[in-house]
């Protein structure tokens, strides 16, 4: 009876989130399930079907479909029972005979201490997965049901349980994207493998209960007044975080429970994502942002699709609290990972093949299906779970592993420098791709190379791996040498052709090495690089030899044309292979924009050969402008002003001046939002007369978002003016 009434408790939640659900088939299934486990026992003493009923709730949270909470209550069945998995399929068709058929299979694989046997269980297990993830998810049900009940379990199959649980399933969850399973199987994990940490925290956790209850009680309160009066209606919850994390924290930072500070987590669910920035704004404006701790998961979000963002500040009574925002579209997604996606379409096994957030997933599907050897494939996928590292194959078949976020050109280098040297493309998985894509796992890497192809200076925007960084480096510099050389045997020519003679004259005549005497250089190499980097000056140097006299005139006429002819030797000099962003022509020279203007594609800029620091770009605005030798300064232009990638926005200043008024700056960063634009820092100055000083940091593909973000942020009210800010 007691077990009848949790049958249609759960029928009431599977009502609650399924539209059509099959319920005569439920409760076909627990008639079924009862009578086969008739008269079986738990450990604990209780009926058998209590297991089969708690481990179909779990899947009714997880709010699977039919199919996954009928194989749910019948689990078991064939394990334990006289049942086969032709009796079920005859009664209970397809799907659910494959689903009890592949639970019943993981069932079967222990881990016991030798590595391989592991590997093996793992493999079966991920491979069933690639099939039909609700198999996974009935079996994460399964064990999550296990886990609660674990007391009752000899204490050396709690630690084996345990342990495989904090190696195999709790990853898995996570990797999922099922966080509450996830953090819960980490607990009682915890509980088990290090009951002495676990009370501890348990005990630490508890007598401040009271204390916490109303801390929490009143975060939540002031957030709530805070978020009503700028209306956004937004859910507010708080709790402390799981022990598992508070342990790993004090474990990896070698610190006491009382140092672990953000004990507490808040989450504020909004409507809309300009909201989350709103109140991201709103929240940074009462309590002071802790440097560093800010993580904007919605503009990048986590691989399993994660989306949120995270804030640590401190908080009253100077506590530092951490604070997630995500609208509630978001929220689903990290409470029910992928089943929040597809899970509740009726006997769909997989995602979509082209739903991009489970790539990984058949990636990982089809490389390792044939994997010989166990013990690499464990390596291989206990990396995937823990994904801080990638795993990639080479065409021959070999497994290299690499830093996450590492690039084509990273594993190129990996495999030999010159490869990585003369890499002029890359396909990953048979395709064609550009050189900066990051390795996923169970990619498979093939490399083609180029004789004319050289390192590039933009691969060091992108690459991973201290190996790749070095070497381009150090070619790059070798080029950059040689280029600067050819520039100042260009420049020195140019200059020593005013008075009809040249390198070669001055070589055969011994002027050359009066002048290098004269200019302290040990040879002309040395000399013509030091030119060329505008270090040393042409001029100077020929001054030295030919006196004031004649070079007066000449220097008159020179100071008219160098200008244009600078401009020009540069062009010819530089018009190498261009590779992407920047200026027409010279692009493959040392450019750098100028930090008192941070120009931005659209922007009217120019051109200035530094001493020693290559080109560098100002806008023509720029008040520095005014004070650069006009010698040095060249005409230049945006290669292209449409098409800029994101990873090559441009940083800007903008300065907002305001009123003090604690909305505002939640509706500033509403501004920038909307006209698509990246904050990356603000910084706010109040003055005494109740004014405001905002600048922002900001990130922007070209001139006119910019211009967009600041006209709609000077038609808020209480905003005086906005400006460029230039340093
Ligand atoms: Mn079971």
């Amino acid at each position: 009876m007691q077990l009848e009434n949790r049958l249609e408790s759960i029928v009431k939640k599977v009502r609650s989130y399924h539209p059509d659900p099959n319920i005569p088939q439920l409760r076909d299934a627990y008639e079924y399930a009862r009578r086969m486990h008739e008269g079986q026992t738990r450990k604990s003493g209780e009926p058998y079907l209590t297991h089969p009923l708690e481990v179909m709730d779990i899947i009714a949270d997880l709010r699977l479909d039919v199919a996954s909470l009928v194989a749910g209550l019948l689990h078991d069945t064939v394990e334990d029972t006289e049942t086969t998995v032709e009796d079920l399929r005859i009664r209970f068709g397809d799907d659910v005979a494959f689903l009890v058929d592949g639970v019943t299979k993981l069932s079967k694989f222990e881990f016991n201490t030798r590595q391989e046997a592991q590997a093996e269980n793992i493999r079966k297990m991920i491979i069933a997965m690639s099939r039909d993830l609700r198999v996974i998810l009935v079996k994460l049900a399964d064990r999550l049901h296990n886990m609660r009940t674990l007391k009752y379990m000899s204490s050396s199959g709690q630690e084996r349980k345990a342990q495989e649980t904090m190696d195999i399933y709790a990853p898995l969850a996570h990797r999922l994207g099922l966080h509450w399973v996830k953090t819960e199987l980490e607990d009682l994990s915890f509980r088990y493998l290090f009951p002495e940490a676990y009370y501890e925290i348990a005990e630490k956790v508890a007598s401040k209960k009271r204390q916490r209850q109303s801390f929490i009680r009143k975060v939540i309160s002031i957030l709530d007044d805070l978020l009503r009066e700028h209306k956004i209606v937004a859910e507010i919850y708080g709790r402390p975080k799981n022990f598992w994390s508070i342990y790993r924290k004090m474990r990896h930072q070698q610190i006491e429970f009382e140092q672990v500070f953000d004990v507490l987590a808040f989450r504020i669910i909004v409507d809309e994502r300009a909201q989350c920035y709103e109140a991201l704004g709103l929240v940074h404006n009462l309590w002071k942002p802790i440097p560093g701790r800010f993580k904007d998961y919605i503009a990048i979000s986590k691989p399993n699709g994660y989306q949120s963002l995270h804030t640590s500040v401190i908080g009253p009574y100077q506590e530092r609290i951490e604070i997630q925002i995500r609208t509630q579209a978001m929220h689903k997604v990290a409470e029910e990972g992928i089943a929040a996606h597809w899970l509740y379409k009726e006997g769909k096994a997989v995602p979509d093949r082209d739903d991009e957030k489970f790539a990984w997933l058949h990636r990982l599907m089809e490389e390792h299906q044939d994997h010989e050897d166990p013990v690499e494939f464990l390596e291989s996928v206990k990396i995937d779970l823990f994904h801080d590292e990638v795993y990639v194959f080479t065409p021959q078949g070999d497994v290299l592993s690499f830093p996450s976020g590492a690039t084509t050109v990273d594993f190129a280098y990996a495999i030999h420098t010159e490869v990585g040297h003369h890499c002029s493309g890359a396909k990953v998985n048979g395709k064609m791709v550009p050189l900066k894509t990051q390795l996923q796992n169970g990619d498979i890497v093939e490399i083609l190379t180029h004789k004319n192809q050289r390192p590039n200076k933009d691969w060091l925007s992108f690459v991973k791996t201290g190996r790749a960084r070095t070497k381009i480096q150090k070619t790059v510099r070798t080029e950059q040498r040689e280029r600067s050389r050819q520039l100042g045997r260009e420049l020195l020519d140019k200059e020593l052709k005013q008075y009809n003679t040249n390198i070669r004259a001055w070589e055969r005549s011994g002027k050359l090495d009066e002048a290098l005497e004269l200019s302290r250089f040990g040879t002309l190499e040395e000399m013509l690089g030091e030119i060329g980097y505008g270090k040393a000056q042409a001029d100077i140097i020929v001054d030295k030899i030919y006196g004031d006299s004649d070079a007066e005139e000449a220097e008159k006429k020179k100071k008219k044309e160098s200008a244009g002819k600078l401009g020009q030797i540069w062009n010819k000099i530089v018009d190498r292979g261009r590779t992407g962003v920047v200026l027409d022509g010279i692009e493959d020279v040392m450019v750098t924009y100028a930090k008192c203007c941070n120009p931005v594609p659209g922007d009217d800029i120019i051109g200035f050969v530094t001493r020693g620091r290559g080109l560098s770009v100002h806008t023509r605005e720029c008040s520095r402008v005014s004070h650069l030798e006009k010698e040095r300064q060249i005409d230049v232009r945006w290669a292209n002003d449409t098409e800029v990638p994101d990873s090559a926005r441009r940083p800007v200043s903008v300065r907002v001046y305001c009123t003090d008024k604690p909305g505002l700056l939640a509706n500033i960063s509403q501004s920038f939002t909307k006209a698509g634009v990246n904050i990356s820092q603000a910084q706010c100055v109040t003055t005494d007369d109740r004014r405001a000083v905002n600048t922002f940091e900001v990130l922007v593909h070209n001139r006119d978002q910019l211009k967009k973000a600041m006209r709609n942020i000077e038609k808020i009210k209480g905003v005086y003016k906005v400006e460029r800010a230039t340093n």
